[in-house]
């Protein structure tokens, strides 16, 4: 498991994000975005233990009713991006159980990435809704191809995909962003039914931050949300 200094640290990876039209260039000194970060390093020692072999309990799928139930009270104290981590965590063990029977190498595949996922520690948020343009047209028929996240070609080591996803809850502050369509996808929008995990420093990713924190240096106006807040990336 990760200490919050080494959780500060695997920022440095390159990763192009921008707050208020700049590039943010240090997320963890940044006035309003280090301040998220402080929020998810404190949670990263909170519940560190140590041991090559230790999991963070808030990103372990419970296995019983009482684990479940235990659950709770912990998630009350986290930080969003450990539970966004686990919800995409638990989408991804849902799925390849749901997909087990039909497509057992893929359904393999996700529980290697999990199993990887939990072990490494890392934070993983859910890209899930697409720019969508006009709501009343399907993805394939928008005027701009790129409203819809989908393939634009395919090589020996994987597909490339385009397009946006909006108010993704501490994008930036992640390691990698589970991609997966806004809806149920049709027959003829087969390139916009991409479900995908992407590093957040990949190249061409790029995230602009926007973020409810007050600005104003006197905060008595905003006892919570000058203490706890977290940006959305698109
Ligand atoms: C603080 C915050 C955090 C978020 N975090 C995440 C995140 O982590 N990951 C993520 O994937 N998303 C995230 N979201 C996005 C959120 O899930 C979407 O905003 C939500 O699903 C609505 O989508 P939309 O904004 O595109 O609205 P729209 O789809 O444009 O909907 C707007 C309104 O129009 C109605 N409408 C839409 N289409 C039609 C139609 N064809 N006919 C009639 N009515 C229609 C809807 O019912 C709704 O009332 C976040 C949003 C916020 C505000």
């Amino acid at each position: 498991m990760l200490t919050g200094e080494q959780y500060k640290k695997s920022f440095n990876d390159g990763r192009a994000t921008f707050f208020e039209g700049h590039r943010v260039e240090d997320l963890v000194a940044h006035p309003v975005l280090g301040q998220s970060v402080d929020q998810v390093a404190e949670g990263y020692d909170r519940w560190r233990q140590p041991g090559e072999d230790a999991r963070n309990p808030l990103i372990s799928v419970p296995r019983s009713a009482e684990e479940l139930r235990a659950r709770i009270p912990m998630q009350h104290g986290a930080d969003i991006l450990a539970l966004v981590t686990y919800q995409s965590i638990m989408t991804l063990t849902t799925a390849a159980d749901r997909i087990s029977g039909a497509l057992p190498e893929f359904a393999r595949r996700i529980r290697a990435y999990v199993e990887k996922a939990q072990a490494s520690d890392i934070r993983i948020v859910e890209c899930i809704t697409d720019a969508k343009g006009d709501r009343s047209l399907p993805p394939a028929q928008q005027d701009d191809p790129d409203a819809y996240t989908h393939v634009v070609s395919r090589t020996d080591k994987g597909v490339v995909i385009r397009g946006a996803k909006l108010h993704i809850t501490a994008a930036s502050l992640a390691h990698e962003l589970m991609v997966i369509p806004t809806k149920a996808m049709h027959k003829g929008e087969e390139s916009y039914a991409i479900a995908c995990v992407v590093p957040v420093n990949a190249p061409g990713v790029k995230i602009i931050n926007t973020s409810y924190a007050p600005r104003q240096e006197d905060v008595r106006s905003f006892p919570f949300s000058s203490r706890i807040h977290m940006p959305e990336g698109s």
